[in-house]
């Protein structure tokens, strides 16, 4: 078995003054950056294969990261390569329709029969985006309503944060957002019908859609409590609101269709499946991450008479110079193929179970309290001792030990995203060896922890 390295990441260091000269803040994404894990370089990856990752000091990795959820199949998988070569031989953008277009987008509907109809577009920012401005649309509404703590990509209406409860309207996030953009949207607490039926009540008839993260992905893994997404869409309906899942991370994640078709979220919420998912069923959909195999896409869709409002339909506009781009769409094609791989899923979801497990037990050995919220393939590690249900829960834990533990961790070669928040993304690429590696840095780390 592999050695357990402390690693020297000169280059890096070297790198990133260069980069804070000509990019600015020297990433081009802020949570690429290790300012919430104490500040300094982050690592520069040059190379990628499998499950690893090698920064440009030549030190390996194993990438829990996986692009923060893209990356399901491992880096530089042969299928995907092939099919990026061949587009890129043929052209790669034509500003024209292409018959793979169709052919994709009737995978995505066959897995996720809510959509009747999609649109592609480059990243899951526009996905989101362009569902609320349909929303608006279909309903002759204008306010949303968004759960505390779900990321929903950065444009202005989605960068809101929570008022002082759940009948007041939200503050900008950013800067550059005007208050009055921030006044159309209402955030209330995840896993709460309460808060959501009282938002309802106060906000109404100006609602145009509740916007959730079915199964949220950007503050740990959390489950919607059973019976909560079934009333959060009567409650919506009953009012005369769309429901919008932004499926940009759960998508292909959890296995091959997304959180509203995952038929363990069903049976939780006990019995008659079919039923449950019709109940749950949202207007629309947004899509991104996996679905582009490791290129830029986004995507959404949901009910015809809905995505009708689309131009050049409907009075709704959204375009895209780039949108389904030939290298996109076969990139992601390859990628949803691969995933009909029999056994795929399973086999994610037996190793993250080890692995989550194992973690568990070495920081209670060591005596640092740790939840670790695991749905299938993907988990996340909170320092603390409550269970973490929402995001109060998730704000309520240890970022300082969070910050260790994530150096400990690099320094010997196992790769978390930089961020108390985010999940630990297995891929179909690690190996049982993997997790042993894995399990075995993580004793380290906390024994380390436990003694200073
Ligand atoms: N929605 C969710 C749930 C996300 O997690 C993200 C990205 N982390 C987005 C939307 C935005 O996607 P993108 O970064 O591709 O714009």
């Amino acid at each position: 078995m592999d050695k357990l390295h402390t690693h020297n990441r000169k280059r890096s260091e070297q790198l990133y003054g260069e980069a804070l000269e000509h990019i600015v803040g020297g990433v081009n994404s802020p949570s690429r950056s290790f300012k919430a894990v104490g500040g300094g370089a982050p690592v520069f990856m040059s190379r990628g294969q499998g499950a690893y990752f090698w920064d440009t000091d030549g030190n390996r990795y194993i990438d829990y990261l996986a692009a923060y959820g893209p990356i399901i199949l491992g880096h530089a998988h042969p299928h995907v390569t092939e099919a990026i070569c061949r587009a890129a031989q043929t052209g790669t953008l034509y500003g024209t329709p292409t018959e793979l277009e169709i052919h994709f987008a009737r995978m995505l509907k066959e897995a996720i029969p809510s959509l009747d109809k999609v649109r592609f577009v480059n990243s899951g920012t526009e996905a989101v985006m362009t569902t609320i401005r349909v929303a608006r649309a279909f309903t002759g509404r204008s306010k949303i309503i968004k759960f505390a703590g779900c990321y929903h990509g950065h444009s202005d209406l989605v960068l809101v944060a929570a008022g002082s409860g759940p009948s007041t309207l939200g503050i900008p996030d950013s800067a550059g957002i005007p208050v009055s953009i921030a006044h159309e949207v209402i955030t209330v607490p995840f896993n709460d019908p309460a808060a959501l039926q009282e938002a309802l009540n106060r906000w109404g008839s100006d609602v145009a859609a509740v916007m959730i993260e079915p199964i949220v992905g950007n503050f740990g893994m959390v489950m919607p409590q059973p019976g909560y997404l079934q009333e959060l869409c009567a409650a919506a309906r009953r009012n005369g609101s769309l429901v919008i899942y932004d499926e940009v991370i759960t998508g292909f994640r959890f296995h091959y269709g997304a959180a509203q078709t995952f038929a363990g979220l069903a049976e939780q919420e006990a019995g008659e499946a079919s039923k449950l998912y019709r109940e749950i069923e949202p207007d629309l959909t947004a899509l991104g991450k996996i679905i582009g195999g490791g290129l830029p896409i986004g995507a959404y869709g949901g009910r015809k008479e809905v995505m009708e409002q689309v131009a050049p339909l409907g009075p709704a506009y959204q375009a895209g110079t780039m949108a389904g781009n030939p290298a996109s769409i076969a990139a992601g094609i390859a990628c949803l193929e691969a995933l009909r791989e029999p056994g795929l899923y399973d086999r994610m979801d037996r190793m993250a179970a080890r692995l989550a497990g194992g973690l568990g037990e070495s920081a209670a050995h060591y005596g640092i309290p740790l939840t670790v919220n695991r749905i299938k393939g993907a988990f996340s590690t909170h320092f603390c001792q409550h269970p973490v249900t929402n995001y109060d829960e998730a704000q309520d834990t240890d970022g300082e030990q969070f910050a260790r533990f994530f150096r400990l961790m690099l320094d010997r070669g196992i790769c978390l995203a930089p961020s108390k928040y985010e999940a630990w993304f297995l891929t179909s690429a690690h190996t049982d060896q993997d997790i042993d590696l894995t399990l075995d840095a993580a004793r380290d780390a906390f024994r380390e922890m436990n003694e200073n």
